[in-house]
């Protein structure tokens, strides 16, 4: 059985640790590796690399660091079939999804590339007499970034691309289900010349994340993954004194209006809900019909849809929805959809029981709709990140806002409609961090920045575009004055001024 290693100061390391973890396909159930699960000793390895690497690296002109970058985003193209493979294989979304979550991370490098001018300063001259002011922003130092198993490329390329181009070295740890598609991104970074030490990566699970956030040498922490997770990221490394953005869960509403076309509607709903089976932090889970007559006639549209979707192993040809992540995942929301049906909503689409000959063992659900969901459910409360959508009925657009606002979550949300009106008040009142206008899964372009509100983010700074190297930057303030030699202004006790 093949073992997964860590990568360290530029080179694949087994570390000291025996433990281990088993990494699985779901399609087929069979497990396919096992990988290294990091101990203190391994993380405290990386996190040296990096601080040695750190001062040559942060001193190296941002030009030449986003040359690198150049390179690196040619090599992900490059290989991007290989990539596909990794992530279908270790994940189970298709292959086209798979090159959608390389595209989308690859768009952060390219973001990653202007790195010269996103960091470039700010000069004021004459701020006083013969006194001029300017501003710089500063690499934070060691960085570490840990990552959850549905976007194995994206998410961590969110991260390192950003923080090493603006000159600081990183550690990543990624999820321990999936991490053969983050390691060769880092290898495939080494390739495209980023030193030995600037990105490491260890492989591990709680042990290596509470290493991460205690470390005295890490500076900064960012975090992608559940709810309960984030905070508890937040709060421990807020505590050891990091900078931290801990991004968390999510229950995303689609709000579709009376006079949305249903059928427009419906097929981004097929998308947003089903897509990746489901397992996206921007997955529409929750169809807000408003009016009887529209919830209707979307669970009418969007049942025949949802019974001819295409489910198998992702690397299969004419594929559309690939299985869940693992054993356990698929258990818990088949739970889920039972506890539904306990509770009285109208399981509109069963997915239950379903058994793909040849692969029996893979961890496949299919398609599920639900119909009269209330807010008092468990399949309304919790986020359930599998292929289960839920249609609740709000008899007017104030109690279909109302419904968005209340809850705990704040990633995503979207309206459909043909009216401006309630789609500019529906962008202006979502407490949402993330709103789309008949755009049903609203992840912001590498240049603009993604994030939650309200337990969808703890921490203040969203990942990648200007916010991103805002979080991966201090800025330093400088006043400097030169007088002329011999020149005496005598002493002053009062605080300076400019008069
Ligand atoms: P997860 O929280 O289980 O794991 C995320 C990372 O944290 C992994 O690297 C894991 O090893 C580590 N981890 C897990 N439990 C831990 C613990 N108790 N202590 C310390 N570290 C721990 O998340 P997941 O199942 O990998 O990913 C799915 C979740 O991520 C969903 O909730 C989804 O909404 C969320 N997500 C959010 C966003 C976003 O941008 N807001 C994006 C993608 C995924």
């Amino acid at each position: 059985m093949k073992t997964l290693d860590h990568l360290i100061n530029g080179v694949p390391s087994a570390g000291t640790s025996d433990r281990t973890g088993p990494v699985f396909n779901p399609a087929t159930g069979e497990q396919i590796a096992e990988v290294r699960l990091a101990n203190v000793a391994d993380v405290d390895s990386a996190v040296a690399a990096a601080k040695e690497a750190l001062p040559e690296w942060s001193a190296m002109p941002p030009l030449r660091r986003a040359r690198i970058m150049f390179r690196f985003n040619e090599l992900i193209l490059t290989h991007e079939e290989e990539l596909a493979e990794l992530i279908t294989q270790q994940h189970g979304k298709t292959i086209e999804d798979a090159k959608g979550d390389i595209l989308r991370g690859r768009e952060v490098v390219e973001f990653a590339c202007g790195i010269p001018h996103l960091m470039r300063g700010d000069f004021t001259e004459d701020v006083g007499t013969g006194i001029d002011a300017y501003s710089i922003r500063q690499p934070v130092g060691v960085c570490a970034g840990i990552t959850p198993f549905n976007f194995p490329a994206m998410i961590p390329l969110w991260m390192f691309p950003i923080s090493i181009a603006c000159g600081n070295t990183f550690i990543l740890k990624p999820s321990e289900r999936d991490p053969s598609c983050p390691y060769r991104l880092v290898e495939l970074a080494h390739e495209a010349g980023v030193p030995e030490g600037v990105i490491n990566m260890v492989n591990g699970d709680k042990e290596a994340v509470d290493s991460i956030l205690t470390h005295a040498d890490i500076d900064a922490v960012s975090f992608v993954g559940s709810t309960p997770v984030a905070s508890y990221i937040y709060a421990t490394a807020a505590e050891h004194g990091k900078r931290v953005q801990a991004l968390g869960g999510a229950k995303n509403h689609m709000v579709v209006m009376p006079d949305a076309d249903i059928e427009q509607a419906s097929d981004a709903l097929i998308g947003a809900g089903y897509g990746s089976a489901g397992q996206r932090c921007m997955a529409v889970s929750v169809a807000v019909a408003v009016g009887d007559g529209t919830a209707d006639a979307l669970v009418e549209n969007l049942s025949p849809k949802i019974r001819e979707l295409k489910i198998g192993p992702g690397n299969a040809d004419d594929i559309e929805m690939g299985p869940v992540v693992t054993r356990q995942a698929q258990e818990r929301i088949l739970n889920l959809i039972d506890k539904g049906v306990e509770d009285g909503a109208t399981l509109a689409v069963d997915g239950r029981g379903l058994k793909l000959q040849g692969y029996e063992n893979g961890y496949f659900i299919g398609g599920t709709l639900f119909d009269h969901v209330t807010e008092d459910m468990s399949i309304y409360k919790e986020e359930i990140f599998g292929p289960v959508l839920s249609v609740v009925r709000a008899q007017d657009y104030e109690s279909a806002l109302d419904m968005v606002n209340r809850n705990e979550f704040g990633n995503g949300t979207a309206i459909f409609t043909k009216d401006g009106d309630a789609a500019r008040d529906f962008t202006e009142r979502a407490q949402i961090g993330m709103v789309g206008v008949n755009v049903p899964i609203p992840v912001p372009v590498a240049y603009h920045s993604f994030g939650g509100w309200k337990r969808s983010l703890f921490g203040d700074t969203h990942m990648h575009g200007m916010e991103g190297v805002r979080f991966y930057t201090r800025i330093k303030a400088v006043t400097s004055r030169w007088p002329k030699s011999g020149v005496r202004e005598g002493r002053s006790l009062t605080m300076p001024t400019m008069q």
